[in-house]
């Protein structure tokens, strides 16, 4: 293989084959094919696009480039969700622990956060003593014996991917629905989860800003999923306003036990059962959809849930005790109260403005080797629909000093609308794939 002669081939708008695309990548991640020829064939890639089979044998040897683990002969079906990523977005940290309650086995490879878009890692790293760094045969122990386990990437987890990814963010080439397909399904299906549910984001704090791109980023996951041998689901949700009422690290870890003792927000327990229930059909776990509604919410609100939770956060070595005590979090220096400018009914909460303000407080990254503070974020946070009078909260600021909350309180009370008019009800899920 000449790797010019593939790069001059996509160029023109060819079809790879599949011995091009295998030696191709792998000559990349062994280092013979260097960055700027990587670079080319993203570029062409992006312009000329990837047929479907092309783009299952790139994730198919991307996958392959590192370690792959196994659940071969499990007692349970595996099964696993992964998000696009959004504002608020702490639905991993209940749909793990709530889909292991039901019967699934749910190894959970999750990312940090970056941008203004937060990492169900680092929400996790904010429970004292919690560790995400276990290796594969710690990860895979968890699984076994309490159901679920989420930890951090390693480095021997789809490395193509690694390497590609940091040549995409400084080459213009991320933003392409083949090369966003291989990166996110190689890191997937490494981790050997049967099933695997999407949540594809879609709004101004989303990757995907219109419902046709998300469908399609859907649509092809799912093809890839499907050819690679794979039960897939996906749900196109809303990412125009953020998930639940809190944004950030530990606040988000707050809320999602709130979830999981029963009364948490309506939007964030509505997407949990729905995500699950999707996992828990494919999975075989449950017959239909509505059967799983009802189940999954009594493990809710029974408890069930919350128990798998506390028995992770304590296997991974983290201080479960923060589950009935929450002061043992980590706590901000302040706590900065954003008061309504107006009397009126909330009809928009900007997720894309929220994001930056959370990443100002400190709670995310500018760049990749950035330390977040784990107390920093917003919390107490409304929403849509409810009614609110001037002076009167519209959400919290977590910061570590006034210098850095007090700045933000007139962006953050710009990004909540008031109006005097009727508001229509949020659309949470926007369309629902099941394969
Ligand atoms: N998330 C990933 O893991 N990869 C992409 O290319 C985009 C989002």
């Amino acid at each position: 293989m000449i790797p010019q002669w593939v790069i001059e081939k996509k160029r023109d708008g060819g079809t790879l084959d599949e011995a091009e695309i295998r030696d191709f990548m792998a000559g990349f991640t062994e280092g013979t094919i260097p960055d700027y020829q990587m670079a080319a064939l993203a570029m062409a890639i992006y312009f000329r696009g990837m047929t479907p089979e092309e783009t299952a044998i790139l994730t198919d040897a991307m996958m392959r480039s590192g370690d792959l683990v196994t659940f071969d002969a499990w007692p349970r079906p595996t099964a696993d969700k992964h998000s696009t990523g959004g504002i608020g977005d702490k639905l991993s940290l209940m749909i793990a622990p709530l889909a292991a309650s039901a019967g699934l086995a749910v190894p959970m490879i999750s990312g940090r956060g970056l941008g203004i878009t937060g990492g169900t890692l680092d929400k996790l790293e904010a429970i004292p003593g919690y560790d995400a760094r276990l290796s594969i045969e710690a990860f895979k122990r968890v699984v076994a014996e309490v159901g679920c386990s989420i930890i951090g990437q390693t480095d021997r987890l789809a490395p193509a991917d690694k390497k590609l990814y940091a040549l995409r963010d400084v080459t213009g080439t991320v933003p392409n629905i083949p090369l966003i397909t291989a990166s996110i399904m190689s890191k997937k299906l490494a981790e050997g989860a049967e099933t695997l549910v999407f949540d594809v984001k879609c709004g101004l704090a989303a990757f995907m800003q219109t419902p046709e791109n998300a469908r399609a980023l859907a649509q092809s996951l799912l093809r890839v999923g499907r050819a690679l041998g794979r039960k897939t689901g996906a749900l196109i949700t809303d990412m125009d306003q953020p998930l639940g009422r809190t944004a950030g690290n530990a606040v988000e870890v707050i809320e999602a036990i709130t979830t999981l003792k029963g009364y948490g927000p309506e939007d964030t327990r509505q997407l949990t059962i729905e995500l699950t229930a999707q996992m828990t059909v494919l999975g075989g776990v449950h017959a239909d959809l509505e059967t799983a509604r009802c189940d999954l919410a009594q493990r809710l609100d029974d408890g069930r849930a919350l128990d798998v939770f506390r028995r992770m956060v304590a296997a991974q070595g983290g201080d479960a005790r923060v589950i009935d005590d929450m002061r043992r979090f980590p706590q901000p220096g302040v706590t900065v109260s954003v008061p309504a400018p107006a009397s009126g009914t909330v009809s928009f909460v900007d997720a894309q403005q929220l994001g930056r303000i959370v990443l100002q407080l400190g709670g995310g990254r500018k760049a990749a080797t950035d330390v977040i503070d784990p107390a920093a974020g917003i919390d107490r946070l409304v929403q849509a629909g409810e009614a609110v009078e001037e002076g009167q909260p519209l959400m919290r600021l977590l910061a570590k000093d006034a210098a850095l909350a007090q700045p933000l309180v007139a962006s953050a009370a710009a990004a909540v609308r008031l109006t005097r008019e009727p508001v229509p009800e949020r659309r949470l899920v926007l369309e629902q794939i099941m394969e």
